[in-house]
């Protein structure tokens, strides 16, 4: 299910990419957008055994929850975005956005 889930917000935020030809490239911010947005999704899709991964799957194709994860991405982005830590891992620039 985890693996379920990464792959699709992989994809969404592929696509995303795709129309914000400016937004860094970088694997860091990869990473960092990824697992926030992630953070956010897992609670509601973290499942209850087999048939709760199964209904998890379901609602995963569908495009009202792909559309809930693009919004969680994008905000995501925007964070990641206003205090990118690929270049500068100084702690003081994190409070300017959020
Ligand atoms: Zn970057």
């Amino acid at each position: 299910m985890k693996n379920m889930l990464e792959k699709v917000v992989g994809e969404i935020y592929d696509e995303l990419l795709k129309r914000d030809p400016d937004y860094c490239r970088c694997q860091q911010c990869r990473t960092d957008v990824l697992s926030k947005a992630l953070n956010q999704a897992r609670p509601k899709y973290s499942g209850g055994g087999p048939k709760g991964e199964a209904l998890a799957g379901f609602e995963l194709q569908q495009d009202a929850t792909r559309a809930a994860l693009a919004v969680l991405l994008l905000d995501a982005m925007r964070r990641v975005g206003g205090s990118p830590r690929h270049d500068m891992p100084r702690a003081e620039g994190k409070k300017l956005v959020d």
